[in-house]
């Protein structure tokens, strides 16, 4: 689940593996560890905690001598954060080292088997199962350690991404995947291995992604790539298109606040090369092969989880409104297991920042085995999800290291809001209709800016409520899942409880909480149930509850019934949740560093959640 960094070359291992921890430290986790090998011996080092405390723990000890080892973050899933833990694990037999993302799902009854075979565990972790199986499968000999690995694979079901060692092997590391992301770099005699691209584009440029149950055996002399059933596989090489400046935080405090700042730029992008105003349409490369089938569909389900969740909330009223196709939008993890009925003709698209999200991607597994069309909106390319459907549109705006989700959100909706003008235009809209929608979707990047020039008048807001604990989010139509989406943000890094919910539906509970503590943030800008939502505002206000209200420049109203007004430049509706959750980012940022939290690493949380 979280990170995963190894080196095999002629450079000092530590220091590198330590530089790759911290790039992968955004993800979110607990425990951090590494294993270094020298002359036929391993040497571990894990703690709890930070890696800075995994760097102390080092400093005190004198630096690990070794050009061959790896390093881990770990998200605890089975046993509790301890050092003992942490990973890397050990065998009691073979000088087997281990560290893994994900989980192992029998490590029960295989813990049980091993300890019949008279094996020690010393820690409450699934890993240490899968350290014990390869050492007790380990016969030396001809395939070593990759025939161990593979071996033992084989009996093990769940998702892994791993790397192994063995003091018996000391120049040679095995590294192997399935349901966890894993990929390969090709330096100039070194090998950087990692669970995501951001801990090697320092090193090289050269990789390639593991496909689930592919094993490689590496050595300083080069690697080998085949099966858990040892059939030889050529790797697809490809070069990763990060640079290192993409992942660097330059003149911001926070990557959340990097990444907020970053949405006009990302949404340009998004766009680019995509829209043709002149001739009213849109022009999509991901789909265009499909393009026939697409237009023929009879119901659109989307799916994803949190943040995409929401987004793809925001993508049902638009393929509803604009293309007039059916859509409805659904949590990946209660599709999955509801038994879901896939009629024909039916489209499943997967939204997910990481393309890893393991929920959503046994959704759209399950929904393509009922025979529906896959489709993926993902950023990262070449991910799970993104090889698994179809067909689909990459969202292009860069990598997203604030765990918080924000310009993949706004990324999320603009490709949807283009893949429903490419169904619309093709089904019902006029080219006249859609160059104007287009020409809309061109100014946003602009709109947002203006938003973002509001920074500090956005911050003073928050700093008169970030001390309340309790906040609603409302709105009607297309800003309610903006509502949904503005009280996840404030929920992950503030730690303040909010709720989103539709703004007539407070009326049906909610509003019973409504008191002088409560502040309730309206999305109020101009469309069609402007009028109502005023009177929910005044519903609010009758009862003592402060509001802060996202409206529309120039709206001469509100200000008469909110109490802090953010204004934002008009926008057509169907794309407005693109730039009215601006000040909502803006709101939940300020409010959790006023409030003293480390913005980009909240607590219990990882960036891509790749366990049920
Ligand atoms: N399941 C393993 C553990 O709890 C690995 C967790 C991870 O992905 O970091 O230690």
């Amino acid at each position: 689940m979280c990170g995963i960094v190894a080196y095999v070359g002629s450079k000092p291992a530590q220091a590198l593996l330590i530089e790759g921890l911290k790039r992968l430290e955004y993800r979110g986790y607990d425990s951090a560890g590494i294993a270094v090998m020298h002359a036929g011996r391993a040497t571990v080092v894990k703690k709890a905690g930070r890696v800075a405390n995994l760097e102390a723990e080092l400093a005190s000890r004198g630096p690990l001598a070794g050009t061959m080892g790896m390093a881990h973050t770990r998200w605890a899933t089975h046993g509790g954060v301890t050092d003992l833990n942490a990973h890397p694990h050990r065998d009691d037999k073979a000088g087997i080292v281990v560290i893994h993302n994900g989980i192992i799902e029998n490590y029960a009854s295989l813990k049980t088997y091993l300890m019949d075979k008279g094996h020690r565990f010393v820690s409450e972790t699934d890993t240490e199962v899968l350290a014990m199986l390869i050492g007790e499968l380990y016969e030396g000999g001809e395939g070593g350690l990759e025939a161990a690995v593979q071996a033992a694979l084989r009996e093990v079901t769940g998702a892994y991404a791993i790397c192994v060692m063995c003091e018996k092997e000391p120049d040679t590391l095995v590294v192997a995947r399935k349901g966890a992301p894993l990929m390969v770099g090709i330096g100039a005699g070194e090998y950087v291995v990692a669970s995501d691209a951001s801990a090697i584009v320092a090193h090289t440029t050269q990789a390639f992604p593991l496909d689930d149950y592919n094993v490689v055996r590496i050595t300083r002399n080069g690697f080998r790539t085949s099966t858990t059933t040892n059939v030889a596989v050529t790797p697809k090489v490809m070069q990763l298109e990060l640079d290192l400046e993409q992942i660097e935080l330059g003149r911001f405090e926070h990557f959340m606040q990097k990444e907020i700042f970053e949405q006009p730029a990302a949404l340009r992008n998004t766009m680019r090369g995509r829209l043709q105003a002149e001739d009213g349409k849109v022009v999509l490369g991901g789909l265009s092969a499909l393009a026939k089938q697409l237009v023929r569909s009879r119901r659109v389900i989307l799916t994803g989880q949190g943040t995409a969740l929401h987004a793809a909330t925001i993508g049902e009223y638009l393929l509803e409104d604009l293309a007039k196709v059916p859509a409805h939008a659904e949590y990946a993890s209660e599709f999955r297991y509801r038994n879901p009925i896939i009629e024909d003709q039916t489209v499943v698209v997967a939204v997910s920042q990481s393309g890893e999200t393991a929920d959503t991607l046994a959704a759209l597994q399950e929904a393509k085995d009922r025979g529906a069309l896959a489709l993926g909106v993902v950023n990262v390319v070449g991910s799970s999800i993104a090889r698994e459907t179809d067909a689909g549109v990459y969202l292009r705006v860069g990598p997203e290291i604030g765990v918080a989700s924000t310009k993949a959100f706004t990324g999320q909706v603009a490709v949807l809001a283009l893949i429903s003008l490419f169904l619309a235009r093709r089904r019902y809209m006029s080219a006249d209709q859609c160059a104007a929608m287009i020409r809309e979707m061109q100014s946003i990047p602009g709109k947002i800016e203006r938003v973002l020039e509001q920074d500090e008048r956005i911050k003073k807001v928050a700093e008169k409520y970030c001390e309340r604990e309790n906040w609603l989010f409302l709105g009607r139509g297309y800003n309610y899942p903006t509502a949904l989406e503005g009280a996840l943000k404030l929920k992950e890094i503030s730690y303040i409880h909010a709720e989103g919910m539709p703004a007539a539906e407070m009326k049906h509970g909610p509003i019973a909480l409504i008191n002088d503590g409560m502040p309730a943030v309206f999305i109020a800008n101009k469309g069609r149930q402007y009028d109502k939502v005023l009177n929910n505002i005044s519903e609010v206000r009758a009862r003592g509850g402060h509001v802060i209200a996202v409206a529309t420049e120039g709206d001469a109203e509100i200000g008469k019934v909110a109490e802090d007004v953010i204004y934002v430049p008009e926008i057509d509706e169907p794309l407005s949740p693109m730039v009215t959750v601006v000040p909502l980012q803006l709101i939940a940022y300020h409010a959790a560093v006023l409030r003293g939290h480390d913005v980009d690493k909240p607590r219990n949380l990882a960036k891509s959640v790749t366990v049920e």
